[in-house]
């Protein structure tokens, strides 16, 4: 089959080269990984990966163009950014059409969400380089925020344009200079991003693109001696090893990790309105997502209601061929997502929850590929597996509650505090029960998406913020300069 930017990209020879210092260069490694269409579970392409010394020679770029992007006017990196986000917007179907390849999502999905918030993150990072305030003086002193250094940033398969941009658009933007390591998984929307890195005119070494696996190149990123931060959105698993590996070098480290994240449903809520809100927030990017509510809360004497709503809202839900229109949700994006999902499917019966839809096994009609049932539990325990454990899949429960104090007790009984939602018709007991919530985000009656929102984890989801200016602010170190003002001679 003929796909368009990808033969392009395979004629240019990119499938086959890395980014670094500016050219498009072959790898020191000879691996190379196919990769899987989930829809056919069948390889569309094959890449090259690179390997530690790879990564050497990226740093090493990095490293010497630090020199002159860390020092120079912060309107001229603006500029650049800003180049880059019209790119981004210009290419906006060739980068859907590469995300819905490499991980499954619906083209509606790719082309109404993963793309348009990815490029939101550029424009944020855009504007906050030329607003914000690097040197304030206060006390007598010059306090001066000034770009951390050589960064490496490593990011998941999920939302792959959107995590890649989240990390890139905010440590240019702060002055440093980044080595990225996109999933494996995904590679296409980040060749495609290098591309558009080039094109902006960014001077060499200041971005370089290192495609590897995470016990590889993911490893020498992380505990490199040149290397002076490690930011990484992945599994919990793949950011302790991140952290231990960057320790012995004292780097500072990033981690946005695994989310449980409940939706606590309060008594007076509006529940036509909150639960089919929360199944679309629950099974969106068909569950792939850290922070998706796929706890919800609800009243016990309202369970019935609950659950009539929540499948009604499932039974809407279109699982068909991701390249389809009328597609909602594709395939989940990878076997090891698929047999993970119909494990917790199968642990959730096991455990005695009730299937109120769903189920194990593949919708009807999709023999092939790596489709799942959007799938509802109910009288879900908080103690069970999956109302413990990150599935990333299409699969909600709900968990009765019978007070407001024990509604509270469930959402905070996770070892992640990601996000959280609160449905409420009185705000203010809305706000109460959102402020009792430990999580780095809460959702009172599902707001839009806001590109500034501090995002990011409490406990096991992580350490550190994304997105908006406390974003921008993980990139910078700050230095206090004394005697700044010369003082007048007695
Ligand atoms: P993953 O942990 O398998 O991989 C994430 C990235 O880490 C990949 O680039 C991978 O190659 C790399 N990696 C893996 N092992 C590594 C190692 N030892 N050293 C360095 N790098 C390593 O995760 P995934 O399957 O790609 O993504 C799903 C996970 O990501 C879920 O747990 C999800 O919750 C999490 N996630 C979190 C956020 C967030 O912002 N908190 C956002 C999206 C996804």
């Amino acid at each position: 089959m003929s796909i368009p930017f990808l033969d392009r990209l395979r004629s240019a020879g990119r499938l086959d080269q890395l980014f670094i210092d500016g050219q498009w260069t072959a790898p020191r490694g000879t691996t190379r990984m196919p990769v899987v269409d989930p829809s056919t579970e069948e390889a569309v392409a094959e890449v090259a990966l690179g390997n530690a010394q790879d990564v050497d020679r990226a740093v090493a770029a990095a490293r010497r163009a630090f020199a002159d992007w860390s020092c120079c006017d912060p309107k001229e990196r603006a500029e650049k950014i800003g180049r880059l986000h019209a790119l981004v917007l210009e290419r906006a179907e060739t980068f859907a059409q590469a995300i819905s390849l490499e991980m499954g999502a619906a083209i509606a999905t790719a082309r109404s969400a993963q793309v348009p918030v990815a490029a939101e993150h550029l424009r944020v990072a855009r504007d906050l380089a030329r607003d914000y305030a690097f040197m304030v003086r206060r006390d007598g002193m010059a306090i001066v925020r000034e770009p951390i250094g050589v960064c490496s940033l490593i990011t998941p398969w999920n939302w792959p344009l959107y995590q890649i941009t989240a990390k890139v658009g905010p440590s240019l933007a702060a002055g440093c200079t980044v080595v990225l390591k996109p999933s494996e998984l995904s590679p296409f929307s980040a060749i495609l991003f290098a591309e558009a890195v080039q094109d902006a005119g960014f001077p060499d070494g200041v971005f370089n693109l290192v495609a590897g696996e995470g016990h590889d190149v993911g490893a020498a990123m992380s505990s490199h001696p040149d290397v002076d931060m490690v930011s990484i959105t992945g599994s919990t698993r793949a950011g302790i090893l991140v952290a231990q590996a960057a320790a012995p070098t004292v780097k500072r480290v990033a981690q946005e990790l695994g989310g449980k994240s409940p939706n606590v449903i309060l008594p007076d809520a509006d529940l036509a309105r909150a639960v089919p809100a929360g199944v679309a927030a629950g099974m969106r990017n068909v569950g792939q997502s850290c922070s998706a509510p796929t706890r919800m809360v609800v009243p016990r004497e309202r369970l019935a209601e609950v659950e009539r709503l929540a499948v009604e809202a499932v039974s809407r839900l279109v699982v068909a061929d991701p390249r389809s229109e009328s597609a909602t949700h594709g395939p989940v994006a990878n076997r090891a997502q698929f047999v993970r999902v119909q494990e917790m499917v199968e642990a959730g019966i096991a455990e005695g929850a009730r299937l109120l839809c769903g189920g194990s096994g593949r919708p009807d009609g999709l023999a092939r590929g790596f489709y799942v049932r959007p799938t509802v539990f109910s009288d879900v325990h908080t103690r069970m597996r999956i109302a413990q454990e990150e599935i990333f899949g299409p699969v909600l429960c709900i968990i009765p509650y019978d007070t407001v104090e024990e509604a509270v007790a469930i959402a905070n009984d996770t070892v992640y505090g990601l996000g959280a939602h609160v449905q409420g018709e009185d705000l203010g007991a809305a706000r109460a029960v959102a402020a009792r919530i430990r999580s780095g985000q809460v959702h009172i009656n599902n707001p839009a998406w806001n590109p500034h929102a501090p995002f990011g984890g409490y406990k096991r989801s992580g350490n550190g913020r994304e997105y908006g200016v406390e974003g921008l602010q993980e990139y910078l170190e700050t230095k206090a300069i004394l005697g700044y003002e010369a003082k007048e001679s007695a």
